[in-house]
């Protein structure tokens, strides 16, 4: 048997040939390699599927999160509300602009941000709640957005790991005001290079987002308002036309692999390894597959030495980065986010793992318990 990875891209990919092929030889026969049709097609077919009326295509998932806060108008010193226990991305985007992350406390068995402790970290300066679906399970939606409702504040949802997890019955990042996905190889839905989109309800906030992705303009050397050069390409919108039909058949061939993990490993509960909890009325897509034990570091040695790979999201809390050092301030009584830090280790997981990888896996971990 090959080397086990984390995630195997190329199986997927097999599978969809020959259409990926064809469909990137004709973006390359019509150059029409920015804006070009295959663009539209895909954001109106992205649209449909998430039940939104509107998605703008952009450069990637990092790209997404700025271009909403700017079409938010976020900028100095104004405070978003989000969680310290992410990929950097979150918080890159916010402070780039010269806004300030001011950090609330996770769960210590979902992962994602604690609601209630959102309300206190509000002040006049507040400009958002960024919500992140870790993992690929939506954060608590109906609190975070009852909380925005109150304050008059919008949310932003950081959807990159959770395309096609929904929240009572409604897809992850068309809940807030504008939801963010990544399309980076390796996420749910993933494209051959970097892509990223924006789902957005409000038409003026739409419109918006297509300008900055675009240089602020909508009419060729006419500009707007201060933009970026963010756009889905267009051999990439035509990738994820092939692949969309398929995601949620992807997102269940992950959840069959969640399901075959949760069963190997329920008797180690007991010895203190914790499976990922999914909350009531939400499904997960796991993006990651992600265990939690104190001896988190001797277990992935073991697994390594068993030759499977295993990897740490995230090792480091985005408040003790140094890159983010300066916004420390804000970051009180993070105690969750830090231990999960020191805890967390995902499993392979990706829709094409065989049963016969799922069982190398599930052994590796339970001969470490033996
Ligand atoms: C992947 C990811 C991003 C960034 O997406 P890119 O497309 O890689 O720029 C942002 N936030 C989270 C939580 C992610 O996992």
């Amino acid at each position: 048997m090959s080397k086990m990875k984390l995630v195997d891209l190329v199986r997927q990919h097999e599978a969809l040939e020959p259409a990926l092929g064809r469909v990137i030889e004709r973006v390359i026969a019509d150059a029409s390699f920015i804006q070009g049709p295959a663009v539209g097609e895909f954001e109106a077919a992205f649209a449909d599927y998430l039940g939104v009326p509107h998605v703008v295509g952009c450069g990637s998932g990092t790209d997404a999160l700025q271009i909403a806060f700017m079409a938010l108008g976020i900028g100095d010193g104004d405070e978003v509300i989000t969680t310290p226990f992410t990929f950097v991305a979150t918080v890159e985007a916010m402070v780039l602009l010269g806004a300030r992350p001011v950090f609330v406390d996770i769960d210590a068995r979902t992962f994602n941000l604690r609601a209630d402790q959102i309300e206190a970290r509000i002040t006049p300066r507040t400009r958002a709640i960024v919500p992140v679906h870790l993992y690929g399970q939506p954060a608590d939606m109906d609190e975070i957005l009852a909380i925005a409702e109150r304050h008059g504040l919008p949310v932003v949802e950081d959807t990159a790991q959770a395309t096609g997890a929904t929240f009572g019955g409604r897809q992850a990042g068309t809940l807030g005001t504008i939801g963010c996905f990544s399309f980076f190889p390796a996420k749910n839905l993933g494209c051959i290079g970097d892509g990223g989109a924006l789902a957005v309800r409000d038409a003026g906030l739409a419109r918006a987002c297509r300008m900055i992705a675009n240089h602020g303009s909508e009419r060729r050397y006419h500009h707007e308002r201060v933009g970026i050069n963010s756009r889905l390409d267009s051999i990439q919108a035509a990738v994820l036309s092939v692949k969309l039909p398929h995601l949620d058949s992807f997102n269940r061939g992950r959840q069959r692999v969640a399901a075959a993990y949760e069963h190997a490993f329920a008797e180690l509960h007991a010895r203190g390894l914790a499976n990922p909890a999914v909350a009531s009325g939400r499904t997960h897509v796991y993006q990651q597959y992600t265990l939690r034990y104190a001896r988190r570091d001797a277990l992935a040695e073991h697994l390594g030495r068993a030759g499977v790979p295993s990897s740490v999201h995230y090792p480091t809390p985005l408040h003790r980065q140094p890159a983010f050092a300066a916004h420390a301030d804000s970051a009180v009584g993070l105690t969750e986010a830090e231990s999960a830090a020191d805890e967390v280790l995902s499993l392979p997981i990706f829709p094409e793992m065989t049963d016969a990888e799922v069982d190398t896996v599930t052994a590796a971990v339970r001969s470490f318990f033996a």
